[in-house]
């Protein structure tokens, strides 16, 4: 690792001089407790201990572990900078340095990162979550973080006075403030009562991973290339090794209409696209199905009394324009500098996470505007005959990277997209209004969310 070897001062406000000391007989105080060692928590985690922090990070699985969510973006790249794993993670990764649409012609399209509309990094990578996930993990104990792996958070108490206490592994844990980065198992959100499944967006995937899979030729060859189906989309991500992840995403009702077993199901919706029949002839499964719900869903709130929710626990979009992990260590990060101001003066608290919900919910919606529209006739032939009017389609290469933080110029240009949306819809009125009824039926159907794993081959 680039700068983690160095273990942090502990800070003076710190509660705690050695890593989760105990109070009583079974009950250790800390700082700050994070449940989940994903993307999130370790990224949390590793730069509140780098602050002087007492942190504990829990989590139920051991890494290395399987995870989808395998593409990133090229925001991602100056975070892992400032974590000092960048070139950890470029050894075991896939460089991506764009990400391809189908056109019109049979062909695709490019939305290659140098294009964007303000300087950023011009690359990104496609990464093994399992390799990912453990260089950030073991990044944050580098960095002094007492992370406790195979240890499930059973519960949570708040007590009216505010204290909080969390149950794992036979032990009782008082940190000072909690960030819950459970990914999709939503913990506090779920036990809240605080989590919306979007109407908007509900679907569900089916994906493996394949050798012999045709790649792309020359800078294309590490894109993630994103196909349309009748039924939703398809992702097609080169990964180390010459392994490919392949996925459909798909409205609950195909799924329902599903007949044979998963693998049969899974070929018969990627063979419907003939690009990609080509690309997968001769093509090796290596690696089990999986079948997850994929539903859309937030958090009614962010925050509360000394807690705080980073990504998957707080939202979940649609992954099409791989902003996932990207979210996740963005709002690590951005809520890590939170906290280290809450716990130096704790009477800011509820005006440092107000802000924070603010701003971290207006670049999640720039996503959401175009995910929610990027099925439709009208998305499909913006996408497929691109032009750079006042700067929009490098404004939408940007918002594809990430770029959506802090960015006043980008987002001015994709509202002028989103007129440019407006005014092609009326021109397009027939198949528009068609394809919106259509998605609204196939919304209409409840998808059950399940995680399946198929034989392995
Ligand atoms: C089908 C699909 C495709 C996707 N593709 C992409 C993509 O290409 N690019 C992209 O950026 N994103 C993608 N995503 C999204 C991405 O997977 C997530 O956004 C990302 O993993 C979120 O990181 P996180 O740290 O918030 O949660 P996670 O990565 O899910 O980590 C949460 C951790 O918490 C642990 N945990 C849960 N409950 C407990 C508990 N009670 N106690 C202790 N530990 C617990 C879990 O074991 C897990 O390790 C995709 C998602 C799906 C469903």
């Amino acid at each position: 690792m680039e700068s983690s070897e160095i273990r942090p001062e502990r800070h003076p406000d710190s509660d705690n001089s050695t890593d989760a000391r105990p109070r009583t007989a079974d009950v250790r105080v800390c700082d700050v407790l994070v449940i989940g060692g994903g993307p999130a928590g370790s990224t949390a985690s590793t730069l509140l201990a780098r602050d002087g922090w007492n942190v504990v990070m829990l989590e139920k699985d051991a890494h290395p572990r399987f995870h989808i969510g395998e593409s990133l973006l090229p925001q991602n790249m100056p975070i892992l900078q400032r974590l000092g794993v960048h070139d950890a993670v470029r050894d075991c990764s896939t460089l991506k340095l764009g990400a391809d649409f189908p056109n019109d012609d049979g062909g695709y399209e490019v939305f290659d990162f140098s294009k964007s509309f303000r300087p950023q990094p011009e690359y990104s990578f496609q990464v093994k979550r399992a390799d990912f996930d453990k260089i950030l993990w073991d990044n944050a104990v580098a960095a002094g973080v007492d992370g406790r792996d195979r240890t499930k958070v059973d519960r949570v108490d708040f007590g009216d006075d505010g204290a909080i206490t969390v149950h794992a592994g036979g032990l009782r844990y008082q940190p000072r403030y909690l960030l819950d980065a459970s990914g999709r198992d939503t913990f506090i959100g779920g036990k809240l009562g605080l989590k919306r499944k979007n109407p908007r967006h509900a679907s569900a995937a089916i994906f493996s991973h394949y050798r012999g899979v045709q790649r792309r030729e020359g800078r294309d060859a590490g894109n993630v290339s994103i196909y349309r189906h009748s039924h939703g989309w398809i992702w097609v991500i080169p990964l180390s090794g010459g392994v490919t992840s392949v996925g459909a995403v798909c409205f609950p009702d195909y799924l329902k209409q599903r007949k044979g077993n998963q693998e049969e199901f899974l070929m018969q919706t990627l063979m419907g696209v003939a690009e990609l029949d080509e690309r997968m002839e001769g093509a090796e499964r290596v690696a089990p199905i999986h079948v997850t719900g994929n539903y859309a869903y937030e958090c009614t709130r962010m925050h509360g009394r000394h807690w705080s929710l980073l990504g998957d626990a707080y939202s979940f979009v649609d992954p099409m324009f791989s902003s996932g992990v990207f979210l996740a260590m963005k709002s690590a990060e951005d809520c890590a500098a939170m906290v280290d101001g809450i716990l130096r003066d704790p009477k800011r608290e509820a005006a440092l996470q107000r802000q924070f919900q603010r701003y971290f919910d207006r670049g999640l919606d720039e996503f959401k505007w175009f995910i929610y529209r990027f099925t439709s006739p009208t998305m499909k032939h913006l996408f497929a005959n691109r032009r750079d009017v006042f700067g929009v389609e490098r404004a939408v290469v940007s918002m594809l990277s990430g770029d959506v933080f802090e960015a006043r110029p980008i987002l001015r240009r994709l509202r002028i997209f989103r007129a440019i949306y407006a005014i092609t819809s009326l021109g397009m009125s027939g198949r528009a209004l068609a394809a919106w009824r259509n998605r609204r039926r196939q919304l209409g159907v409840e998808m059950r969310e399940e995680t399946l794993h198929g034989d392995a081959p």
